[in-house]
């Protein structure tokens, strides 16, 4: 029976692969960590030829435990660390140099230049990004200028671009497609979120040669076919999308105002506007969450910089927990944090706050507190910087949000969930199968070859483990989210001032 689906879900620490079948069981799961490369202060690198051989290490791995063969996997779908970049030879499928990720910050100087040329409002516009060294744009820029005859050789044609995703499509065809997705594409500061296309002036403004730009395909649908002596057949390549954007599919978010976020050591909210790319004034991102067919969903999005992070903190820092699990049962020894507030701005603060200076702080201390408040009140700091990230998505949005799904590894302590449902006065809910992300991936795959007709089909195979409802009164949210944005008041401008 050739049903299964195999997501393939390149993270930025390890290579993952997962067959499910058409109803989201998990029937194998393989993963495998590579090297993380820093050659400078702030400057991240990958291997693309370690992280291919590990994908596909992963895929063989995943194959062979189930004992499925190529005709048995209906669809790939592929999911990936977004914004990463790669150059390759056209010829020979060899990179360049080392892939530039989304971490690295050699071109933050460039970009401090572009904005003080002015040049931050147009690109905002039509990409939906800020300027920053996050997105790719910059990053592919610094290898044609920085790898010896890189850029002549681009202008000839000799090189190609590609996001992660693009690499991994490259290579399993065997060197035949040349592709990317609009979830990954409008990643890139060099597409145009509303003619999807890439765009001639951002090109033109980065110096980035349109011979090396990837074709951009719908989500789900068929990009090609893998190389028969991989797997020893060939199977479809039908379902491409970056990581949280698979998974706000995989969570079946696919309606205008449907939301979810991720608690992992960031943390990731992403709202589903529909057709409609709503431009932020508050620091939100503006992306693309999918392309089925002709049909665009545009998405709304923010990240937490702290946020699984602040227990990985309380574990190694500060010595209070052994483990991520053990915050949920100290946290519930106590009735409430006694009016201690944690802000873990460690690096800064993003939406909506924006200040790089804020540094973390530790407040409302007395005689009476001890570890167990410290404990619940990282927990609580987790809840509340995704409480202030969804009440600046939904002023934006206009669409008031009726429940929040949730995924990630934090989304397993149920003292932050019901904590979440009670500080948003929202119902959460957390699925059966949290493997969201590799699970969006398989099901725009099975879209893309007709597994699924469509995305209802999708819907009724959604499982729920848990919801979480709120609880606490109106007073009480509106008292302790008072004192929240005291304390978060307080670390403002700190680191700037010494
Ligand atoms: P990532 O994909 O970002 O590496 P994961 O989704 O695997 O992250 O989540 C890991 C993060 O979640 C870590 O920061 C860890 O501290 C946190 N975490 C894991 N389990 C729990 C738990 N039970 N309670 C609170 N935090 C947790």
């Amino acid at each position: 029976m050739s049903g299964y689906l195999l997501a393939l879900d390149q993270g930025t620490t390890s290579s993952r692969c997962i067959i499910f079948d058409r109803h989201g069981n998990i029937l194998s799961k393989v993963q495998r960590e590579f090297a993380q490369i820093f050659p400078q202060d702030g400057w991240v690198e990958h291997d693309a030829t370690e992280i291919w051989a590990s994908q596909m290490g992963v895929a063989v791995e995943a194959m062979l435990a189930l004992g499925a063969t190529a005709s048995d996997i209906a669809a790939i779908g592929i999911t990936n660390q977004r914004e990463t970049v790669v150059v390759w030879e056209r010829d020979t499928g060899k990179p360049i140099c080392n892939a530039i990720v989304w971490q690295c910050r050699r071109t933050a100087e460039r970009c401090e230049q572009m904005k003080a040329e002015g040049l931050e409002q147009e690109i905002r516009a039509k990409t939906g990004l800020l300027l920053d060294p996050y997105f790719s744009a910059t990053k592919l820029r610094w290898i044609l200028d920085h790898v010896e005859g890189a850029r002549a050789r681009a202008e000839r044609g000799e090189l190609l671009f590609g996001t992660i995703d693009t690499w991994l499509i490259y290579r399993l065809t065997g060197g035949k497609v040349h592709a990317t997705d609009p979830s990954n594409a409008a990643r890139t500061m060099l597409f145009n979120i509303h003619t999807m296309q890439w765009d001639e002036e951002l090109l033109r403004l980065f110096d980035i040669p349109s011979a090396m730009m990837p074709r951009v395909l719908p989500s789900a649908g068929l990009f090609g076919y893998t190389d028969a002596r991989l797997f020893g057949g060939e199977i479809p390549i039908a379902g491409v999308a970056g990581d949280q954007q698979a998974a706000l599919f995989g969570q079946c978010c696919f309606d205008a105002g449907d939301v979810k976020n991720t608690y992992g050591t960031g943390g990731f909210l992403l709202m589903n506007t529909g057709g409609r790319p709503i431009l932020s004034k508050q620091g939100l991102l503006t992306t693309v969450g999918w392309q089925i067919g002709d049909r665009v969903s545009y998405v709304t999005e923010g990240s937490v910089f702290v946020c699984g992070a602040v227990i990985q903190w309380l574990r190694d820092g500060l010595g209070l927990i052994k483990n991520a699990a053990d915050s949920e049962r100290m946290a519930s020894k106590v009735t409430d944090s006694a009016g201690v507030y944690l802000v873990p701005a460690f690096v800064g603060l993003g939406a909506p706050y924006w200040d790089a200076y804020a540094r973390g702080t530790l407040q409302g201390l007395t005689r009476a507190t001890n570890k167990y408040h410290i404990v619940r009140a990282a927990l609580e700091s987790m809840a509340y910087q995704t409480a202030d990230v969804l009440a600046a998505m939904q002023t934006e949005a206009g669409t008031p949000i009726s429940a929040l799904r949730v995924d990630g590894g934090a989304s397993a302590n149920n003292f932050l969930l019901q904590f979440q449902a009670d500080v948003l006065g929202k119902s959460l809910i957390r699925p059966a199968c949290v493997e969201t992300t590799a699970w969006g991936a398989a099901t725009l795959a099975g879209l893309g070859v007709g597994v699924y007709s469509d995305v209802d089909e999708l819907r009724r195979e959604w499982r729920i483990d848990r919801r979480f409802e709120a609880e606490m009164s109106e007073d009480e949210r509106t008292r302790l989210l008072a004192g929240w944005h005291r304390a978060v008041e307080r670390t403002l401008g700190w680191g700037k001032d010494f």
